[in-house]
């Protein structure tokens, strides 16, 4: 594969999905203002500052980008409101929030991740979910599903006031969550290759892929005689773009004749 090619087509690939974050934070700006005026709090520094810690977020950025994405609700600009009305209160429960942050939630939250898509358990399973409406998470904050019996699967923030009760008495009924970027999920996909035998060609097919960061290879399995030889290769992508990628680059190999897609 050219690899300037590639390096080239990353950065553009980098650079549209810049373009594309800056929309949605400028989107999410005027949506906010917006909301905003409508509650009577002044769109300037400080209410933005007091926004991203409300939303534990890091930069004014990734909270116009949250609300450009639709992930933060009117209840839970309506609960900033409620919360910021009492300066003294507010004081207080920033601090007692800072805390349970310090305990429960790692600030690895990188906003260049769009966190669409919740996953259970170890095997990452998707489940359907709903949002426990005590601490009403948004996507990217750190959440567990707790099985409930009439609602299937609830998730709640770590730091929800409920928390700690739930994980106590209910363990059996706790999953482990996490949110993840769709885009990023890997699918596993078995490829058939057919062609002409020569030496080296096992080494050439697992080069070809090891060269390809967006894809890992999971097996490799190729037999054949007399010339010919059938491979069957398993390999972890993210989308049907790197798939296609990876099969031209493939096609390219010296005997390769026929390569498809078993699943
Ligand atoms: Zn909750």
């Amino acid at each position: 594969m050219d690899f300037v090619k590639t390096a080239s087509a990353k950065s553009k690939i980098k650079s549209s999905l810049k373009e594309a974050q800056k929309e949605i934070a400028s989107q999410g700006k005027e949506i906010l203002t917006r909301k905003l005026r409508h509650i009577k709090i002044p769109f300037n520094e400080n209410t933005l500052n007091e926004l991203v810690n409300f939303f534990n977020l890091k930069t004014s950025q990734d909270l116009f980008v949250r609300f450009g994405n639709g992930n933060i609700e009117n209840a839970e600009l309506k609960k900033f409101a409620a919360q910021r009305s009492n300066t003294f209160l507010n004081f207080f429960k920033t601090k007692i929030r800072k805390k349970n942050e310090n305990q429960t939630t790692n600030k690895n939250d990188d906003l260049s991740l769009n966190y669409d898509m919740l996953v259970f358990g170890k095997d990452e399973e998707k489940l359907e979910y709903k949002k426990a409406k005590c601490c009403a998470p948004i996507p990217g904050d750190k959440v567990f599903g707790f099985i409930t019996i009439n609602e299937g699967i609830k998730i709640h923030k770590y730091s929800c006031p409920n928390a700690v009760s739930l994980q106590a008495n209910y363990a059996y009924r706790i999953l482990p969550a996490k949110w993840i970027d769709s885009k990023l999920q890997e699918h596993k996909v078995v490829l058939i290759l057919k062609g002409v035998d020569h030496d080296g060609l096992v080494g050439e097919v697992s080069n070809v892929i090891s060269q390809n960061q967006k894809v890992k290879l999971y097996n490799i399995n190729i037999s054949g005689g007399e010339g010919y030889f059938e491979g069957k290769i398993t390999v972890g992508i993210n989308n049907n773009e790197h798939l296609k990628k990876l099969m031209t680059a493939l096609k390219k190999i010296d005997g390769i004749e026929k390569i498809r897609r078993q699943n």
